[in-house]
């Protein structure tokens, strides 16, 4: 079973197997009340993801798919891999901080970002029309993508690893078109409409993900 709480009013979702009857779903789902009015009210504190721990049966997405983290514990050299597509494994030696559980998953991440872009932006310049000189990416705080247009330069912000492969898309085009157009005027929505019709769609997926989430048995 799953529970979300959504910003930004704290609207709840929930996922239950469909042989679960509602009497307990809703039973379940009263027992996490607490847990819920804390994300709605942390939601107003703050707007940003709530602070991670790293730790076994958390949540962490690649490419908008859901996996429940396994961190193991053993000396040696630290590991990211995916076991039977549901768990994420993180292998750390013991003791490690939560900054550094944090930055060994980040750089499995933007590996696994940086190994998508290539062949979109191959595929995106000759549909599009322009080409990319440099790109990278990195953690920003507050945008997705940035466009430096005199040196053709494409900034992607690492958080959209986590996100669905279709956000990366949006971002990347919405950054190449930044080439043809500087400003978001009608002039950039039209080349929006040509180059990635779904656009809207995309956009709205990259900004409703949830906040807040938990998991539990059931
Ligand atoms: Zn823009």
């Amino acid at each position: 079973m799953h529970l979300a709480v959504y910003p930004p009013d704290g609207r709840v979702r929930v996922a239950a197997p469909s042989h679960m009857s509602d009497d307990n779903i809703r039973l379940a789902v009263i027992s996490k009340l607490s847990w819920i009015r804390k994300q709605q009210v942390a939601f107003k504190a703050q707007p940003r993801q709530s602070q991670r721990e790293y730790v076994t049966g958390e949540s962490l997405y690649l490419f908008g798919k859901r996996y429940r983290l396994d961190v193991v514990e053993i000396y040696g050299p630290h590991e990211v891999g995916i076991k039977n597509n549901t768990r994420l494994q993180l292998i750390i030696s013991p003791g490690t901080t939560l900054k550094n559980r944090e930055k060994v998953l980040n750089e499995w991440y933007r590996a696994k970002l940086k190994k998508r872009i290539p062949e979109m932006i191959a595929r995106l310049e000759p549909f599009i029309g322009v080409r990319v000189a440099h790109w990278g990416v990195k953690k920003m705080k507050t945008k997705w993508g940035s466009c430096t247009i005199e040196q053709r330069r494409i900034w992607l912000n690492l958080g959209l690893a986590k996100k669905p492969v279709e956000c990366l898309e949006y971002i990347l085009v919405h950054e190449m078109v930044h080439l043809l157009e500087r400003h978001h005027n009608d002039n950039f929505k039209r080349y929006m409409n040509r180059y990635l019709p779904q656009w809207q769609i995309y956009r709205e997926l990259l900004n409703k993900a949830p906040l807040g989430h938990e998991d539990w048995g059931y």
